[in-house]
């Protein structure tokens, strides 16, 4: 008698090829002894499969449950066929020209089954540097262009030897169709070197990775060839090692990352709650930022030096995610691993170049000749209320497209802003924001950009019809869209998105929030706090209260200005800010005399004259500024390295514990404007009655907290709107975030903060390309669901 058979046909759409999905099919649909096939089409992956019910029940059960760790399936549909008495099941030949569009994977730590043949002797790739498969390895990084085969990678040069290629055309196997798969008969080989580009050490004469473990032991300075570009790496412990490393690379104050062997190691130097383990474990292997432990070290060698991150309460921490980092650690302790760059250039990825620029800072380079493509920084990320929240997107998360609830009608090109620039692609229901790029003021950065632009452009098959840009007429990016624009006549719409709405359309894209959904609602009170944006008045905006959707938005409110005596000599020397807000806060002169005035006597006249003829003084309504101005007063720089430095370092000093609050005055006309120099000054009587600066640095955040939540609730009693968006790089702050958050939820406020993409301007692009979108189609963007 034979039982009913029934069979399925099934649909999965989403990143499913080059992932190892028709293997996971295949051997799900064998074990369960299913006959039928599996096949890549443009749409992704089909398959039909028959048998018995219950088996048929079961497999798709698992299809959704158990895919492949690089997968990112969207939909899976199903249809019923006429059973056809299969009873073996095969892998589909792929059609010419099918693959297309499939969606680049992101680059993906080292997985566990690799990780056991590294370590295993029996193994033929034990100990290989380049170990991967179909669930890990290179990707975004190596892809050269599309369809993702291994002749578009920078893997082509290298043939598979006999044993890779019978493991690459055998279905059951975790390297099938795995392009960039490779052992050590016929992959990368490594490679310790000299300053010159001399080998040290050459594989298999002697192990490069002992050679390198043995400089850094000696306190040398290493550079290591990762995957989206070079490293630079030194004992994390040795004073003397991270010092020179700081000194050499002319990095004076920014915080270094650190890379330990496991989770143990973490722990070891900080606080890390499950949801820092699973980011640190994740496949995308962020940068986590993380308290640091108080007290000593728990054991020897696990100390972190002062040179690595000074004055900072948190250390930014990740795991090996290749497995020539594993290697590495397992002879080492924990290392710095820090951007191979010289101060603000961009990471570098070309061999020749790298051995160029590094060989004043490395005292070896740990390299190999499996070139980089595409270069990409690591993603940095930190929690907030037991969720990830991006800080740096990039490796690990790039070029995967965030899904958004509308459609774009057409596609959007958005070119960003100048600083932590990105840019984003758009069509259909995705948004493919770029990975972090850097600022954009110098010419190999800017190659970066337009070179990016071009790459995703051809991997994602998108042309855009719509192209966003900031106001500001001297940023790069706004020129690159003109320049783009001009060369297309009539092909192409140009859009200009003031910064702060961008910033609050990111925020709700960010959130999903777009106005379509049941709750979703269509206007926001937005909150976008920054150093810098061009305003549409033309001064320099960034204590911003926006009533905004995503067509438009209204300047409710804002921090009173104040100028920004010597334009951007201001936002390198904070004390000019001190002056600014003495003028501005404290007219009828002060209660005590100011350390910040002795300190810079000599100019503090002529910058203040400055400052009130109103030359070379653009007015400002900053948060970043004010943030400068309180910083300086309460002595904590003077001048700056980088922009939001001082803000940086008056967050670290505030004492959390603090309850107190500076009171500042909003005034309610037409437009809220909101007093900042009541909040310097509060801060400067507070200095001169002899209260401590962790105590002043507390009660400002608290302040401006307080003065936030104030306006927010004018704003709602006007328009009636209870959701608030907080945007901005200023809420990098996660003193002032916390007191913002926790303030408008107790009073009634839904709060939309951001995770997929950062705050600060790395998220700008995503804000332009919606807003673009919006403005650009009647009726808004296309709904999808
Ligand atoms: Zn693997
Ligand atoms: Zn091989």
């Amino acid at each position: 008698m034979v039982s009913q058979r029934i069979r399925t046909r099934v649909r999965v759409s989403g990143i499913v090829q080059g992932v190892g999905f028709r293997p996971f099919v295949y051997s799900l649909a064998t074990g369960l002894g299913l006959g039928g096939l599996v096949g890549n089409d443009v749409d992704g992956v089909f398959a039909e499969v028959e048998g018995a019910p219950e088996a048929v029940e079961k497999f798709m059960v698992a299809l959704g449950r158990d895919a492949p760790p690089l997968a990112g399936v969207e939909r899976i549909a199903t249809s019923p066929l006429r059973p056809q008495g299969s009873t073996v099941f095969a892998i589909a030949p792929s059609q010419p020209g099918g693959e297309r569009r499939t969606l680049v994977s992101a680059d993906t730590a080292t997985c566990d089954d690799c990780l056991a043949e590294l370590a295993d002797p029996a193994d033929r790739r034990f100990g290989y540097p380049f170990i991967n498969c179909t669930n890990c390895g290179p990707r975004f990084t190596i892809v050269t262009g599309v369809p993702y085969d291994r002749a578009l990678t920078t893997m082509a040069g290298f043939a598979m030897c006999g044993s890779c290629a019978a493991e690459y055309h055998d279905p059951a196997n975790r390297r099938f169709h795995a392009q960039p798969t490779c052992c050590p008969d016929c992959g990368p080989r490594l490679r310790l070197t000299d300053p010159t580009g001399a080998s040290l050490f050459v594989d298999p004469v002697a192990d490069p990775v002992d050679g390198a473990a043995d400089v850094l032991a000696r306190g040398g300075v290493l550079a290591v060839k990762g995957l989206g570009g070079y490293h630079l790496a030194a004992g994390a412990a040795s004073e003397a090692a991270t010092a020179a490393l700081r000194a050499r690379k002319h990095r004076e104050d920014k915080p270094f990352a650190i890379m330990a062997a496991d989770l143990d190691q973490a722990r070891a130097l900080c606080e890390v709650d499950g949801v820092a383990a699973d980011l640190l474990t994740s496949r995308r292997r962020p940068i986590v930022l993380l308290p640091r432990r108080a007290g000593p070290a728990a054991g020897p060698g696990t100390g972190v030096a002062r040179p690595v991150a000074p004055g900072n309460r948190c250390l930014g921490v990740m795991l090996p995610y290749t497995a020539l980092h594993h290697l590495l650690l397992a002879r080492t302790g924990p290392i710095v691993l820090t951007s191979g760059n010289v101060s603000d250039e961009p990471i570098a990825y070309a061999d020749d170049d790298a051995l160029a620029k590094l060989r004043g800072i490395a005292d070896a380079f740990l390299t190999h000749d499996r070139p980089i493509h595409v270069r990409t920084d690591d993603s940095v990320v930190r929690t907030f209320r037991g969720r990830a929240a991006l800080v740096r997107r990039a490796r690990g998360h790039a070029p995967e497209p965030l899904r958004l609830r509308t459609a774009f009608a057409r596609p959007v090109l958005a070119c960003g802003a100048e600083l932590k620039s990105t840019f984003c692609l758009a069509k259909g229901d995705r948004a493919f924001v770029s990975q972090h790029i850097g600022d954009l003021e110098n010419a190999e950065t800017l190659r970066s950009f337009t070179e990016g632009i071009a790459h995703f452009g051809a991997l994602f098959e998108i042309t855009p019809a719509v192209i966003a840009h900031d106001l500001h007429p001297e940023y790069l990016s706004t020129k690159y869209a003109q320049d783009l624009a001009d060369a297309n006549p009539g092909g192409l719409e140009l859009v200009g998105v003031q910064h702060h709405h961008a910033h609050i359309a990111s925020c709700l894209a960010d959130n999903g929030a777009d106005g379509t959904g049941g709750d979703s609602p269509a206007r926001v009170i937005g909150v976008a706090f920054d150093g810098t944006g061009y305003g549409t008045d033309g001064t320099v905006w960034g204590g911003e209260f926006l009533v905004a959707g995503l067509d438009g938005f209204e300047r409710a409110g804002h921090l009173a200005p104040v100028p920004m005596p010597g334009g951007a000599a201001a936002i390198r020397q904070p004390w000019r800010m001190a002056a600014a807000y003495t003028d501005a806060g404290c007219p009828d002169g002060l209660s005590g005399p100011l350390d910040v005035r002795r300190r810079n006597e000599e100019r503090w006249a002529s910058v203040l004259a400055m400052a009130r003829r109103g030359v070379n003084s653009p007015a400002t309504s900053s948060a970043g500024r004010l943030f400068d101005a309180v910083a300086a007063l309460v002595g904590v720089r003077d001048q700056v390295n980088y922009e939001g430095q001082a803000a940086v370092e008056l967050e670290q000093l505030a004492e959390p514990a603090e309850r107190g609050r500076y009171p500042a005055a909003v005034e309610d006309g037409d437009v809220l404007v909101a007093s900042g120099a009541d909040l310097f000054r509060c801060a400067a009587d507070d200095l001169a009655a002899g209260v401590g600066r962790e105590v002043i640095a507390a009660r400002f955040h608290n302040g401006l907290a307080g003065l936030i939540v104030d306006c927010c609730v004018l704003l709602r009693e006007r328009t009636g709107l209870t959701t608030a968006a907080l945007s901005g790089g200023v809420f990098q702050n996660l003193l002032l975030l916390e007191a913002v958050t926790g303030r408008l939820e107790a009073r009634g406020f839904a709060v939309l903060t951001h995770c997929r993409v950062p705050c600060n301007d790395g998220g700008i692009s995503l804000g332009q390309a919606v807003v673009a979108a919006a403005r650009t189609r009647p009726g808004g963007l296309a709904r999808t669901t």
